[in-house]
């Protein structure tokens, strides 16, 4: 058992660096190339105590190759078993997509800033996301689903490459029986879809936005945020009730080695959410 009793999160404030360890207890298969893994401390006090806000993230650990920053995509109410939604990219990636039920790998975490929940209470919401960028919304729907009398409208706009690329499908119709607004979009159809196809800023134009009472939650590929946050400024919802979740490539995780700087930020450290009000001076720079 490691020195973690009674400590929340998997972070050693005397190292800072090191991972705690977790056992793989479930692999659900999500699309192509991607899957989320169910992981369980083997630290009691942290399979009890771990917590987390939405939109945050872990650094997973494959000892001898490296980390991967990894949103946390499970319900932040429940964190017995905690969900990792992972797309092979690379040598980390692609390591942890050969682990099987009952290996091990590290964490550290949670880091980074959050979707402001509170923030959003007796407001609409309008969540916009595209391919993996899903997962770190998906606490954020299990809130609503939790709170639905907290919040009026709550809408989901959703888009993958393919039918196939649509990830927690499954969940769809759970998330529309508890109120929530859901529409999906493919970039390109096959024999079976019947469903919209187009590109993710599209939904906006049948989507009804209050500009005085709606926040946008958006997280996908960059040149989909910015086509996000120009439909939401077109229908006048101002800079700071746009919030947007950054991935950059990012080693250490506490914004100490500048890889994932975006201006004076740290995507780690300040980020990944950011209102666009705090990004808009720095979004015409190499990499946004
Ligand atoms: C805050 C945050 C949250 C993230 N959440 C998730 C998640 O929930 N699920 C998920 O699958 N991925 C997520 N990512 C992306 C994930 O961290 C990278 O895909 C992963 O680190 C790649 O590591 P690798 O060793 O497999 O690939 P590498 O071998 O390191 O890289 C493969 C290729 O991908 C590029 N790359 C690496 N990291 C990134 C990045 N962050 N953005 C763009 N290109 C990158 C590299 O430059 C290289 O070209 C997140 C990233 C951040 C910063």
């Amino acid at each position: 058992m490691s020195k973690t009793i009674g400590q929340p999160h998997a972070i050693s404030p005397s190292a800072p660096m090191r991972p705690f360890w977790a056992e793989i207890v479930e692999i659900v298969h999500e699309a192509p190339g991607v899957s989320t893994y169910w992981l369980q401390f083997l630290d009691p006090a942290l399979r009890v105590g771990f917590h987390f806000k939405a939109g945050q993230f872990n650094m997973l650990t494959m000892p001898g190759l490296g980390e991967s920053a990894i949103s946390i995509s499970s319900d932040m109410h429940d964190t017995r078993r905690i969900g990792h939604t992972i797309r092979v990219a690379g040598n980390v990636t692609s390591a942890i997509s050969h682990l099987k039920v009952g290996d091990t790998l590290g964490v550290r975490g949670p880091f980074g800033s959050w979707w402001d929940l509170d923030a959003c209470v007796g407001k609409d919401i309008v969540m916009s996301a595209g391919g993996i960028g899903l997962p770190p919304l998906r606490p954020v729907l299990y809130h609503v689903m939790r709170h639905r009398q907290d919040f009026g409208r709550v809408v989901l706009l959703y888009g993958a490459r393919t039918p196939n690329d649509l990830q927690f499908a499954a969940e769809y119709k759970a998330w529309q029986d508890a109120g929530i607004e859901v529409t999906v979009t493919v970039d390109r159809g096959d024999d079976t879809w019947e469903g919209r196809v187009g590109v993710v800023p599209i939904l906006f134009y049948n989507t009804r936005v209050n500009p005085r009472n709606t926040i946008i939650l958006t997280c996908g590929p960059e040149i989909m945020i910015r086509f996000v946050i120009f439909e939401a400024l077109a229908r006048r919802v101002p800079p700071e009730r746009i919030f947007v979740s950054l991935e950059r490539n990012m080693k250490c995780g506490l914004g100490s080695c500048g890889h994932c700087q975006l201006g004076p930020f740290f995507i780690c450290k300040d980020g990944p959410v950011f209102s666009f009000e705090k990004l808009q001076p720095y979004v015409n720079v190499e990499e946004f």
